[in-house]
């Protein structure tokens, strides 16, 4: 099945996240899901390579989601395949003073990917349209501009070379409540738990409210937002991983053209070669 299409965000058309079912795992088992993954895995591996060999692009991952529902999950999963030489992930939490004291993009600039790498926003700017419109940290003729301004920056991003995927990570009240009760009974995970996971959750409908308008508003070809049913992790996985291995194939990676002359290059080599074995190589033994 193609995810890009089935789970896309059409900017023309009214999102109502209520119709998107979290638990839905298309028409897959997990066992072939299972495999499914691990090629798409194995392509990513090796047009993230290309990525880097080639230096001209990059690509920016952004994960938004209610508490629980697996941004942790996807990033250890998709950076499984990944080299990490030319790839790196940010958090963001609460802005510090100094974050505070500039505009709200001025932190999500500082932290898009350089050119051959790969960066994913573990939350990113869009919190500036979603906590900060739930919770009134700013009037609302403040947060409703910036749609449009997010759409400019990452429309910069793209004439810069950069992809831009976002997923929003889709779960359901119940199923998060599944999630804070494997944490409770784990010491394990204790450390993830925070009051704030309670108290947001009672904030569920508005949060959903901000997503709807957040992801149809800002959904364009260069940037496109993807709703994943994330009530299974083995089915978000299987569609997160398709999506970024296909984007990645279709960016024309290629390995840049060699900087040297190979032949000569093979002179020096067969030069070396000799002058290991004609004065020893220094530990008494001789090469062939
Ligand atoms: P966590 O992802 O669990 O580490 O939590 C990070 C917290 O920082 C979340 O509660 C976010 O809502 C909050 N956060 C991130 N960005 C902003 C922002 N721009 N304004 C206010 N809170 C934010
Ligand atoms: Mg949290």
């Amino acid at each position: 099945m193609d995810y890009r299409a089935r789970f896309l965000v059409d900017p023309l058309k009214k999102l109502s996240l209520a119709d998107i079912d979290p638990d839905d795992t298309g028409d897959i088992d997990k066992e072939k899901a299972a495999e499914l993954t691990a090629t798409y895995l194995q392509r990513m591996e090796e047009d993230q390579f290309l990525l880097y060999a080639d230096g001209r692009q990059s690509l920016l991952v952004v994960l938004q989601a209610l508490d629980a529902a697996g941004k942790d999950g996807v990033i250890r999963h998709v950076f499984s395949a990944m080299n990490p030489q030319g790839t790196r992930v940010h958090g963001f939490k609460q802005p510090t003073p100094l974050e505070a004291a500039h505009d709200f993009l001025w932190r999500a600039h500082a932290q898009v990917p350089a050119a051959g790498e790969v960066v994913i926003f573990n939350r990113s700017h869009y919190e500036d349209v979603l906590v900060v419109r739930v919770h009134d940290l700013v009037p609302r003729e403040v947060w409703s501009q910036r749609y449009e301004t997010i759409n400019a920056f990452e429309r910069l991003l793209a004439e810069n070379g950069t992809r831009v995927l976002k997923f929003f990570l889709h779960i359901s009240p119940d199923e998060q409540l599944e999630r804070f009760k494997k944490r409770l009974d784990d010491p394990r995970r204790h450390w993830k738990i925070s009051e704030s996971d309670y108290s947001e959750r009672k904030f569920w409908p508005q949060y959903i409210e901000a997503y709807e308008e957040a992801l149809v508003k800002t959904s364009t070809l260069t940037a496109p937002w993807y709703v994943i049913p994330s009530d299974h992790k083995w089915f978000r996985n299987l569609a997160v991983s398709q999506i970024i291995a296909e984007t990645l194939e279709e960016m024309g990676l290629e390995l840049p053209p060699t900087r040297v002359n190979i032949d000569e290059i093979k002179l020096h080599y067969h030069a070396a070669v000799k002058a290991a074995n004609g004065n020893g190589n220094g530990n008494g033994k001789k090469t062939t």
